[in-house]
């Protein structure tokens, strides 16, 4: 590992302007930073610890939940008002990670989580998104993990953050801090498709720092579900997962909201999915058109094509169990 510069900041104000210079980067729980600093994935010449700042917490108010940049994904997965208005953002953080890795890892990482593909955790390989123009290995190469989604002819990457594909689902919007001051953006808008460009993976600029995170608490949030499928149960990435929200009434949908993750480049939501399903019972018929809207763009290499049966399975699993409830 390279060494670098350590500094404890204690006002987000002055954590932003420390970061807005070149190779500086925040460290919250470090749970993946340090990784890539040991691994030469990433190289930092400042790191500023943002521990200490006030962005912990999770607050009830005005019809919305509000998550503390630093809060700790164990604390919000337990946290009475998650659990009881956001059911799917509870399962999601759950899901995630190793009860040790939830202990430390904040809300505001996890979201800036990087890329588990194997060439791109691997500094002796080719990657577009570690080393713009140096080719992307994954797409002739072993594939399994990639997306089938939202890729491009530079990289197919997944992104790898279960808390994003619930916060899709959900509408959520993120809170940010930089020397030119605080702003707004929904979670549909923040992370961006890889194109040309896949070493750009979100809007924020450099030095931007995550202060909360917003989530609406609707009727339609409150019966939400998660459903991730894994290679084992402990502790893994998705292979496929869901996250769905789902209101029904008179036998049939009224309100939905569907995104996905193992499959796509950014957590991703299917407008298409949710549309064959609205004005429709939740029999197998309409669940089957879902499924088909979901994977009409897919495009699946040599070692990822079974997750096109699998994410319409997940899918179809998760919303029978709507229709169960109905
Ligand atoms: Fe790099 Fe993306 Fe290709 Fe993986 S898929 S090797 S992250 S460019």
């Amino acid at each position: 590992m390279d060494g670098f510069a350590y500094t404890r900041a204690d006002q987000p104000e002055t954590a932003v302007r420390l970061a807005a210079q070149p190779r500086a980067d925040f460290i919250a729980g470090g749970t993946d930073l340090l990784n890539l600093m040991k691994d030469s994935v990433e190289r930092h010449n400042h790191l500023i610890d943002i521990n200490s700042l006030p962005l912990s917490g999770v607050r009830e108010t005005g019809g919305r939940i509000e998550l503390g940049a630093l809060s700790r994904m164990s604390d919000v997965a337990v946290h009475p008002a998650v659990r009881r208005g956001l059911p799917v953002l509870s399962q999601a953080l759950l899901a995630g990670a190793s009860p040790q890795l939830r202990n430390m890892a904040s809300i505001g990482g996890n979201l800036l989580q990087r890329t588990r593909c194997w060439y791109f955790r691997d500094a002796t390989m080719p990657c577009n998104k570690r080393e713009p123009g140096s080719g992307c290995p994954a797409i002739e190469g072993l594939n399994r993990w990639h997306a089938i989604l939202g890729g491009s002819d530079h990289c197919i990457a997944v992104h790898p953050s279960d808390l994003a594909v619930a916060l899709t689902a959900l509408g959520a919007t993120v809170h940010t801090l930089s020397v030119d001051g605080p702003r707004s953006i929904p979670v549909a808008d923040f992370y961006v498709s890889p194109g040309h460009t896949p070493h750009v993976e979100t809007v924020l600029r450099p030095g931007e720092l995550i202060t909360r995170v917003d989530v609406p608490v609707t009727e339609l949030a409150a019966g939400s579900r998660y459903l991730k499928v894994r290679d084992r149960a402990t502790f893994e990435f998705a292979v496929v997962s869901v996250a769905a929200l789902v209101r029904m009434g008179g036998g049939v949908v009224r309100e939905v909201r569907l995104a996905f993750g193992g499959v796509a480049t950014r957590p991703w939501r299917s407008v298409a999915a949710e549309q064959a399903l609205i004005g429709r019972p939740l029999d197998e018929v309409a669940i089957r058109a879902a499924g088909a809207a979901l994977v009409r763009d897919a495009q699946p290499r040599e070692h990822n094509a079974f997750k096109v049966p699998l994410v319409q399975r997940a899918l179809s699993d998760i919303l029978n169990q709507f229709g169960r409830n109905r």
